[in-house]
């Protein structure tokens, strides 16, 4: 470790105790560090103190004077300001170098759908309707395996002696197993919600926090930080590329829509996959309706590059009548 790194570590503690001092609630007392968790450094560029060498795989580090042999993920321009090493749970050691450069922007595709509604599902991940259809992208199947991998794994960890040599490599398992599946995740969420961007203007989601309360026992962990992860993707980079990312309100009945008439089902349970408009007769899958009620939502809007939260109230998106006049003819046929 060199002097610079040193001093951004006192720099972090100074944070640390500053913040602390300020607001007790929010920031806890820094602690000390298990060698077994994270660890991490942060050197700053001095005199090309640090280079990298993009020809031979090389990263130069102060205080080294052979480079480090490493895999480089991108080529960059422009000036090195510092680098973090770390070390993670799984015993590997990743170099993220902040690069000072000219043009960050990323290109920027023209889309070829005016909005797409996107709904988040428990059987699928998601359902997706724009300008030229609906389709609904599964969960990744190595996912659910991994997942169930992890499980066996936790379960072995848990019945090791603790401090055993044999406890260590069940950890040492699990913690590979833990990186994998949220590096596999990460991957599959940037790429489809990149993909998503890429083809629409206008990006409408439901609240997912009206979602997470219908999940309850149908699934858990994957949905859980799947979702979460996925709509913040979708709104850093609807900004990132120009586009407009909607979160309708809570009390908008995506699934209960009927997006043929407007016609509101009050009766739809939480397990009815599929249901029959009583005022059009239009057979609905409920994911697709829904993602089709977001669209209608997301068609109304076009302007470029905002995030906002739309106060979308009880009312049919398409301009449609909230209640049609069959729903009255019903109730009245009942009483008789
Ligand atoms: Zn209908």
């Amino acid at each position: 470790m060199d002097g610079l790194a040193l001093c951004n570590v006192q720099l972090q503690v100074e944070k640390a105790f500053r913040d602390h001092f300020r607001n007790r609630k929010q920031f806890k007392l820094p602690k000390f560090k298990k060698k077994r968790d994270k660890q991490s450094y942060t050197t700053n560029n001095t005199h090309n103190s640090i280079r990298v060498d993009f020809k031979r795989g090389l990263l130069y580090l102060p205080k080294l004077r052979e480079g480090v042999k490493v895999e480089l993920h991108r080529r960059f321009d422009g000036k090195v300001k510092s680098v973090t090493v770390s070390k993670t749970k799984d015993g590997k050691y990743y170099a993220s170098i902040l690069v000072k450069t000219e043009n960050p922007r990323n290109k920027v595709v023209e889309p070829r759908s005016k909005a797409c509604g996107v709904d988040l599902g428990l059987e699928h991940f998601v359902t997706v309707t724009n300008d030229f259809g609906s389709y609904k992208v599964e969960h990744p199947k190595y996912l659910l395996k991994a997942e169930k991998q992890l499980r066996r794994l936790q379960r072995s960890f848990s019945r090791k002696q603790k401090g055993s040599k044999n406890s260590e490599k069940a950890r040492l398992r699990l913690a590979r197993q833990h990186a994998y599946i949220s590096h596999a995740r990460n991957d599959f969420l940037h790429k489809l919600s990149k993909a998503i961007i890429d083809e629409n203007q206008v990006v409408v989601v439901e609240d997912i926090n009206v979602k997470s309360l219908l999940r309850t026992r149908l699934a858990k962990s994957i949905t859980d930080s799947g979702w979460s992860k996925f709509l913040t993707y979708l709104k850093y980079k609807t900004e990132w590329y120009g586009r407009t990312f909607i979160q309708v309100s809570r009390f908008f009945p995506s699934s209960k829509l009927c997006h043929r008439c407007g016609y509101k089902n009050e009766d739809l349970a939480l397990n009815d996959r599929t249901w029959c408009c009583p005022a059009c007769g239009e057979k609905h899958d409920r994911d697709v309706n829904a993602s089709i009620n977001l669209y209608f939502v997301g068609l109304g809007r076009s302007e470029r590059g905002t995030v906002e939260q739309a106060l979308v109230d009880d009312r049919s998106p398409n301009g449609l009548p909230k209640k049609p006049s069959c729903d009255e003819t019903g109730s009245s046929t009942a009483k008789g």
